[in-house]
């Protein structure tokens, strides 16, 4: 059995608390790991590396900072295949959406190369007579990231990127249900020339990170996970003085309406629905049909359904994997059991068909669904995906800024005009315009509104980077001592 365990002060550490958890191959419902769970004592030794790394890596330079950004950039991209290997064997997602996850998270390494110019400060000379003003961002410190099971990999790389190249130091605490990859980054950055205690993983449960969230020394903690958590983790954290970024769950909206190209909308909806089997915060749940084209696009995403492969992660032509653990698998699947008492239809029945192995649920498609039921109002996080037939874009647009999500959604229409509109009208915190998916890309910052997000930034991109940095604003002058008298009026500039 694989002991999946720290990474504190540049190496391995066993966990002793005596408690830990089972880790599971998702394809097979096979335990394959055991991956111990922190003890406060434990948190405190991670963090108190990370406090002791932090005052000679802020003052390395710039440069220096990026060079090992760029070193780890070339580590990541030599490492790809691991690194999806790993994410395939303990999440389930199929090979190639994990060869996605680590591209995506790359992205977020380059972005990071580029910190000399991304720090760079303001300069006002003669603000005043002889008085010149600049301003600079400093590292907070010691910071903390908390990750969902869904994105193993990229997650903890949108917080640490920028956290690092920034100057501070950083404690993570991965999902413990797909705990291994990042002891695998983890060394990497080791290689790449990371200074031991400058990166820190504690594995755990809600002990470890109680403990984060209160710990003196741990100045800012980064969240991604569901919308409960991610609130108490705001108002936990924020109540113990720290800077909080809470990224929560989502329930993703995708409005066809009549004059979109159908089968570009039908793939687009099976696509963004059931890859990684719907376990994606910007997975599309529920597909808003404009009444006239309603019966023809359920009959297109119906009819593609049976085309998905889905399978082990590790066979080369699956298209989709099982879920994360049998419980979720099973919570999922009561949905669908419960959406024909409620109202809705089941087009497309995904309990059929299942391997007998394996936490696997098949492609499910439900249509006739109303905001009222479970399966509208909950986020599922699997592979159903729900059909609500509104009369136009009006209709469709008040449904999506009346639900408490505010992911993502997306529009797919060929009127530019109508597209124009949405974008300007929707309160949802990324919007795509016929991409299902639209996850900004590094150099933007990614975050939704409302429930999806406790705190005022963004995650990466420039908002991760005034995150993880406080300003400093210098007034300076250099006059003639023989010129000073004593002037108790306030100062002014002009
Ligand atoms: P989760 O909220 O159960 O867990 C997230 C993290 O919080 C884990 O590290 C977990 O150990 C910890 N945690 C769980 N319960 C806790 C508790 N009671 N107290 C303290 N810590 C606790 O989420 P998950 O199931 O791992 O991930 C799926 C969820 O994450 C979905 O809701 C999905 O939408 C969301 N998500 C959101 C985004 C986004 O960017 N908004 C991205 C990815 C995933």
């Amino acid at each position: 059995m694989n002991r999946i365990s720290h990474w504190i002060d540049g190496k391995v550490v066993e966990s002793t608390s005596g408690r830990s958890a089972p880790v599971f191959n998702p394809a097979t419902g096979e335990q394959t790991g055991v991956v111990g769970l922190a003890s406060v004592e434990e948190v405190d030794v991670a963090v108190a590396s990370a406090a002791a790394a932090f005052p000679e890596w802020r003052a390395t330079s710039l440069s220096k900072r990026a060079e090992v950004m760029f070193r780890m950039r070339e580590l990541i991209d030599a490492n790809r295949k691991e690194i999806a290997a790993i994410l395939s064997a303990e999440h389930g997602k199929v090979f190639s959406d994990a060869m996605g996850e680590v591209a995506r998270g790359l992205e977020n390494i380059e972005y990071a190369c580029g910190i000399p110019e991304l720090l760079k400060g303001g300069y006002s000379e003669q603000a005043a007579g002889g008085v010149d003003v600049y301003s600079i961002r400093q590292p907070l410190g010691v910071v903390a990231g908390i990750t969902p099971f869904n994105f193993p990999a990229m997650v903890p790389m949108w917080m640490f990127a920028n956290a690092l190249a920034c100057g501070n130091t950083f404690v993570l605490k991965p999902s413990e249900k797909d705990p291994s990859v990042t002891l695998y980054v983890a060394e990497l950055f080791a290689q790449a020339g990371l200074p031991a205690g400058c990166l820190n993983v504690v594995q755990g449960d809600k002990v470890a990170v109680d403990r984060l969230l209160e710990h003196h020394d741990v100045e800012a903690v980064s969240f991604v996970g569901s919308t409960p958590i991610a609130k108490y983790i705001y108002e936990t954290g924020t109540r113990h003085g720290k800077r909080v970024q809470a990224l929560g769950g989502a329930k993703n909206h995708m409005l066809v309406l009549p004059d979109a190209d159908l089968d570009m909308a039908a793939d687009a909806a099976v696509g963004a629905g059931y890859g990684s089997a719907g376990e994606r915060c910007m997975a599309i749940s529920v597909v808003l049909a404009a009444d006239a084209i309603a019966d023809e696009l359920v009959g297109k995403i119906a009819e593609r359904i049976p085309s998905v492969k889905v399978g082990p992660g590790n066979e080369p032509d699956s298209e989709m994997g099982p879920l994360i653990t049998a419980e979720h698998r099973d919570r999922v699947r009561s949905y669908v059991d419960n959406a024909p008492g409620e109202g809705a239809t089941i087009v497309v029945d995904g309990r059929e068909g299942v391997a007998a192995e394996g936490f696997f649920l098949n492609p499910t498609l439900l249509d006739d669904v109303t905001l009222d039921m479970a399966c509208y109002t909950d986020e599922i996080f699997g592979p159903v995906l729900s059909v609500v037939r509104v009369s136009g874009y009006e209709e469709g647009l008040q449904t999506i800024n009346a639900n408490p999500y505010a992911n993502g959604t997306a529009i797919f229409t060929r009127d530019g005009g109508a597209a124009r509109e949405f974008q300007f009208d929707v309160q949802v915190g990324m919007v795509g315009v016929n991409v299902p998916i639209p996850v900004p890309v590094s150099y933007y910052s990614f975050g939704g509104w409302k429930s999806s997000l406790f705190g005022d930034t963004h995650m990466y991109g420039p908002e991760g980077v005034n995150f993880y940095t406080q300003g400093k604003v210098v007034t300076s002058r250099w006059p003639d001592p023989s010129t000073s008298t004593i002037d108790l009026g306030f100062p002014e500039t002009r």
